[in-house]
């Protein structure tokens, strides 16, 4: 099976620079994209910063599946986790956007999903939540869910 079938994999991404709001095409990440406004490298190869006021808007506009992060400084789980977050978003930058959520700074989006344990990883498809996990989890574990995600789903938001 053609892997993505040439779909359209566009994902808002936050310069980490000027702070601008991107809409990047994921399928072309190895050609490097710049930002619009300030003209630098947006670096897809590791989790992404999100916070309370733009992650509803990140995660609705992005055709590719999000993946995120929500965390805490304090929380030992949440360090193991972040080199297999990396990890994730440098191996697989174009396939998924990986993006973190501070949740002690983002307390309205901590509460919007319910968030009881840290890390919770919440896995959205289509600008909907797909699937969460809470705790720390191995690598093979996120790419079990990753591949739980129905095929072609990305691409469906460009018929309406
Ligand atoms: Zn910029």
């Amino acid at each position: 099976m053609e892997k993505n079938g040439g779909a359209s994999r566009k994902g808002m991404v936050r310069c980490p620079f000027c702070a601008r709001l991107n809409r990047v095409d994921l399928a072309r990440v190895q050609h490097r994209p710049s930002c619009g406004e300030c003209g630098r490298p947006i670096l897809l190869d590791r989790p992404l910063a999100v916070t309370d006021a733009d992650l509803q808007r990140v995660v609705t506009e992005s055709e590719v599946p999000v993946l995120v992060d929500f965390y805490a400084d304090w929380c030992g789980p949440c360090k193991t986790m972040a080199p297999v977050l990396d990890e994730l978003a440098r191996e697989r930058a174009g396939d998924v956007l990986v993006l973190k959520l501070d949740t002690e700074r983002n307390p309205r989006m901590t509460e919007r999903y319910g968030i009881r344990g840290i890390p919770t990883l919440i896995l959205f498809s289509q600008g909907r939540e797909f699937t969460r996990q809470t705790g720390a989890v191995p690598r093979s574990r996120l790419d079990d869910l990753l591949a739980s995600v129905p095929p072609g789903a990305a691409s469906s938001r460009r018929s309406k």
